[in-house]
């Protein structure tokens, strides 16, 4: 399959980008698939009332089938076609965060999506993406638009449009170059469909800023113990790993540098991921910087590029530094726990 390209300049006045996206609507409305940047990481859209659409999908990622899509929607209007919203709680997160990296899980209509799209489940997971060739895009093709990252799935999500085409150049209609994403993890989601809200996934949106919003929220437990079986499907999967095993090292950078030293001693070629503040006090094979420390959402922006790079350099081991779990801190280090299968090594 030959792969559409079209550069968009995210920043600048959408009507001069008008012919692209209604290129790229065109083919949405076609039944075809096509990436295009939202502020969290770049997706793969199809047609999300089509069950032929909504298998390219799952076709192009190789995406097991009973893991659901998120569907994106440009305006209010479109959410009430297909999902239920009887929540005070779902009222009011959406109100606060859309568009934004929230996306709420609710009681699905039936007979509207393809049922492909919630992997046969009643309750279908829904956001309004806050980046204006996402908006521009959906609202052209005039249907809601199911979209995971556009990666190949288990690797990390894009971030840039290279990565899109590094993981699916032939193998999807079209993509949208709008430059590099913003947020760089992907949207939290959150369930509204009991009585109290849950964290299905942590993401751009933190629980402190939810609940500042909707009042108490809880945490689905199953992400963060291994004994526990996650209550979204997705989450038992593992994602976002590079080709090389990796680690997460409890451990000041002296110590994690002697690891280092130490596979090295064996014959081994190590990388390691670190920050600004430390990347000096290493001499690893590959240094990876994936932001600033003192910063963590520029960490959450530069991880997925970070761990893509290591594959460039064809290591037998990563080490990576960890995070504090608070704020997007959570988020990073759940992304960061599955590309290492949960290895963490405390020195
Ligand atoms: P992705 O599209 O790769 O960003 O992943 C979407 C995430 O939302 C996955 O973890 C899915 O399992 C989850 N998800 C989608 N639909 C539902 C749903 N109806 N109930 C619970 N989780 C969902
Ligand atoms: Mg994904």
């Amino acid at each position: 399959m030959n792969t559409m390209l079209w550069t968009v300049d995210a920043k600048g006045d959408l009507s001069t980008n008008y012919p692209q996206i209604t290129q790229a609507a065109r083919l949405l409305q076609q039944n075809e698939t096509v990436a295009f940047p939202t502020e969290t990481v770049y997706g793969l859209g199809a047609n999300a009332k089509s069950t032929e659409a909504v298998a390219k999908i799952y076709e192009a990622k190789g995406r097991p089938s009973d893991n659901p899509l998120i569907v994106h929607i440009a305006d209010i209007q479109q959410l009430e076609e297909f999902a239920e919203v009887d929540s005070s709680q779902a009222s009011a997160l959406m109100e606060r965060f859309w568009p934004g990296p929230l996306t709420l899980v609710l009681p699905c209509k039936q007979g509207v999506l393809s049922t492909r799209v919630t992997a046969g489940l009643d309750t279908v997971a829904v956001r309004m993406p806050d980046h204006p060739v996402a908006l521009a895009l959906i609202k052209e093709a005039g249907v809601p638009v199911a979209a995971p990252s556009a990666n190949v799935s288990g690797k990390p999500s894009p971030t840039k449009a290279a990565h899109v085409i590094h993981d699916l150049n032939g193998r999807i209609a079209g993509i949208v170059d709008g430059g590099p994403t913003g947020v760089g993890v992907e949207s939290t989601v959150v369930s509204c469909t009991g009585d109290i809200p849950v964290i299905l996934r942590p993401g751009g949106v933190t629980k402190e800023q939810l609940e500042a919003a909707a009042g108490t929220v809880l945490i689905d437990q199953g992400i963060t113990d291994e004994e526990k079986a996650p209550l979204s499907p997705g989450m038992k999967y593992t994602h976002y790993a590079p080709e090389a095993p990796l680690a997460i090292v409890n451990g000041t950078s002296e110590e994690i540098q002697r690891l280092i030293g130490q596979y090295q001693k064996d014959g081994m070629k190590v990388g390691v991921l670190t920050t600004e503040e430390r990347a000096g006090a290493y001499r690893a094979d590959a240094v990876r910087i994936c932001g600033r420390r003192d910063r963590l959402e520029t960490v959450a922006a530069g991880l997925y590029d970070a761990l893509r790079s290591f594959d460039e350099e064809k290591l037998d081991y990563i080490f990576a530094e960890s995070f504090p779990e608070e704020g997007v801190g959570r988020a990073v280090m759940n992304r960061l726990l599955k590309a290492a299968g949960h290895r963490v090594i405390e020195v």
